[in-house]
């Protein structure tokens, strides 16, 4: 795989590319999402990339009616709220990401521990074209 620098902007492009990436510690094994240039564990630098498999299970969310403006801007407010939520990974990791396929004016019937799938969103055009980590219950 080709080498991109372990940060954020790289993180990105690959979500652009509908890749859930992380990085991995050569050394003890460690995943790192989103990914780390080192590793917290053994303080190695000798990391690879590591596509996730883009499964989970929903630990925590929440709905929210009132977000910020890019939100608002996707047509988010009181009367349709959105999700987001704490996904703990089929490989051990915990990401934050937007819970899609969900009804966020109904919380209570949202379930901790539901299987979740990655999806990609992507918003905008041209410039600010921007691709958002999803997940929803698979
Ligand atoms: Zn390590």
């Amino acid at each position: 795989m080709e080498e991109r620098p372990f940060s954020d902007i790289s993180y990105r492009l690959y979500l652009d590319e509908d890749k859930f990436m992380g990085s991995k510690c050569r050394k003890c094994g460690q995943l790192y999402v989103p990914p780390r240039h080192f590793c917290l564990e053994c303080r190695s630098e000798d990391m690879e990339w590591y596509e996730m498999k883009g499964e989970g299970e929903l630990a925590a969310y929440t709905c929210i009616s009132i977000g910020p403006a890019f939100m608002i801007e996707e047509g988010y407010d009181r009367k349709n709220p959105y999700c987001t939520g704490v996904v703990t990974l089929a490989e051990g990791p915990r990401i934050v990401a937007r819970i899609e396929g969900v009804d966020a004016s109904d919380p209570e019937a949202i379930k901790i521990g539901t299987p979740m799938t990655v999806e990609f969103l992507h918003r905008g055009e041209g410039e600010k074209a921007k691709t958002f980590l999803a997940f929803r219950p698979s």
